[in-house]
């Protein structure tokens, strides 16, 4: 973390223009640009700037949305959902931007994101990839070989290349930006929690511990945490906690040797397996997810797992750090963005894909206020949705372990494929092929297709099979 000047809590009353309710990557971005529009602008965080989701995830910057392509186009059509990708794309760029003016030391942006399939359905992914460059994301297609060129796993078949993603430091870039914001004239007040807000009325009221604020316009954009103040727009979120570990540094030449793209890799759908190598030698890696936020020590041991499980051939790994954050999934995937009545603007529901999304939502936001831009609209089809509570909840983890299961098949079934292939395109020995012929009849095919990926694996690596076999225990 860059150092931060304190920032101390509001003292006194304030009578500002706007009133922006979390200090998170879009009540930044959204104080900033009113700010730079020249209208005064407070800002009040409950606790540290971007102590939250925005300083604790894992810095993929992407284009589009937490929704699927697919849907959004069904539900709004092409050319809206053209104009959507778009404005996503602005967000990126906004970044981009912004750490070009304000300095990339400490921010570290590499550029580029792989989404690698674990399954052979190339035809799937090469349709998706038609659909992305239709939207206008700069996407290529990497073939299996190539793939495997760049990452050393026998898990991986083919991948969506995003060439003008990127990767960043979210909290020090969180950091960059308040600094911006208050250069521009904005004032950020932290450990300020807006503990009432009265909406009605031509200047809204906002109650803290020791002071209030009247404000022409509010921007309400606290995420989960916003539920303590207004639990119905709350209630429209399903909080998903995630983990991310960073590993202890690696044999830079094993681990460039496994991992040889230095861009972000996700390899799910899931919050599994999203990673990227930081500082030269170290792996930061995410995955799991859980509807009600655990000790984030408890998943250790399962986020180096999966390390093993992707790349053996990296050994144990020590974990240096472990921690764990809270995003807000919409039922529909999509941000909510827009004004909830007179002068009561919401940025929020930005799901695991906040980081474009954040910027694009604090430059509309504050454009609509200021010049009365209407590009807001844009999003009015995906309104409010109670998420369901605790049912909502409930669902949500169901459907994480479902898809986890069904994707652990899949995987299996396309290294069962794999292997058959392999088999069937080499010179084979009469005793290899009585021996494929036993196994066949003896091990049911969900293991036939574990064994295939480690057998594959073996012969990649020439490791002896007992260290294999330890390998298949942690997993
Ligand atoms: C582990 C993890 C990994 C992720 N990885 C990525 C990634 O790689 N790429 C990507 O695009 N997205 C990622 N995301 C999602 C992304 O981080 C979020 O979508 C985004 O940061 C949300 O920003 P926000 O400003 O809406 O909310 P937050 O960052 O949660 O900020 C909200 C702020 O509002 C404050 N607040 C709430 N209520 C009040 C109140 N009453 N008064 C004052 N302040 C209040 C809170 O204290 C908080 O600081 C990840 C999320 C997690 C948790």
């Amino acid at each position: 973390m860059l150092p931060a000047p304190p920032r101390p809590p509001l003292a006194v009353d304030l009578d500002v223009d706007v009133a922006v309710i979390g200090g998170g990557l879009a009540g930044l971005t959204a104080a900033r640009e009113v700010a730079r529009r020249g209208w005064s602008v407070a800002l009040l965080e409950a606790g540290r700037l971007a102590g939250s989701a925005s300083g604790r995830n894992t810095g993929f910057v992407l284009p589009g949305f937490a929704a699927d392509a697919e849907k959004v186009v069904a539900r709004v059509g092409f050319e809206h959902a053209k104009d959507l990708w778009a404005l996503s794309q602005a967000g990126l760029d906004y970044v981009r931007d912004t750490i070009a003016a304000e300095g990339a030391d400490g921010i570290d942006p590499e550029a580029g994101w792989l989404y690698v399939s674990k399954v052979d359905d190339s035809d799937g992914l090469f349709r998706s990839i038609g659909l992305l460059g239709d939207l206008g994301c700069e996407v290529e297609g990497w073939p299996t070989e190539r793939v495997r060129a760049f990452l050393r796993s026998e898990r991986y078949f083919d991948a969506i290349h995003f060439l003008r993603a990127l990767t960043i430091h979210p909290l020090n870039y969180a950091l960059k930006l308040a600094a911006a914001a208050e250069r521009d004239g904005a004032r950020i007040f932290e450990a300020t929690p807006a503990l009432s807000i009265d909406p009605s009325g031509v200047r809204k009221r906002i109650v803290t511990p020791a002071a209030r604020v009247r404000a022409g316009h509010v921007v309400l954009a606290g995420n989960v945490e916003l539920k303590g103040l207004l639990p119905r727009v709350a209630a429209t979120l399903v909080p998903i906690t995630t983990y991310v570990i960073v590993t202890a540094p690696i044999d830079r030449a094993r681990l460039t040797a496994a991992v040889g793209y230095r861009g972000a890799v996700s390899d799910t759908d899931l919050a599994d397996n999203h990673y990227r190598i930081v500082v030269g030698d170290r792996l930061m890696w995410s995955g799991r997810a859980t509807v009600w936020p655990r000790n984030p020590r408890r998943y250790r041991a399962a986020l180096a797992g999966d390390i093993a499980k992707t790349y053996p051939q990296l050994g144990r790994v020590a974990v240096d750090y472990a921690w764990n954050g809270t995003l807000g999934n919409t039922v529909h995937r999509m941000p909510q963005i827009g004004e909830l009545g007179p002068g009561v603007w919401l940025a929020s529901g930005f799901g695991g894909h906040g980081l474009d999304t954040t910027a694009m939502a604090g430059n509309i936001v504050a454009r609509a206020i200021v010049e009365g831009d209407e590009t807001w609209r844009k999003f009015t089809p995906f309104e409010l949705v109670w998420a369901g509570g605790v049912f909502g909840r409930t669902a949500a983890q169901l459907r994480v372990w479902i898809k986890r299961l069904t994707d652990a098949a899949a995987e299996r079934r396309a290294k069962a494929r794999e292997a058959a292939q392999r088999r069937t395109s080499e010179p084979q020995t009469p005793n290899a092929a009585a021996n494929a012929a036993a196994s066949e009849s003896i091990v049911p095919s969900d293991a036939r297709g574990d064994e295939a990926e480690h057998v594959a694996q073996r012969r990649q690596d020439s490791e002896p099979a007992d260290q294999d076999s330890h390998q298949r225990a942690d997993d």
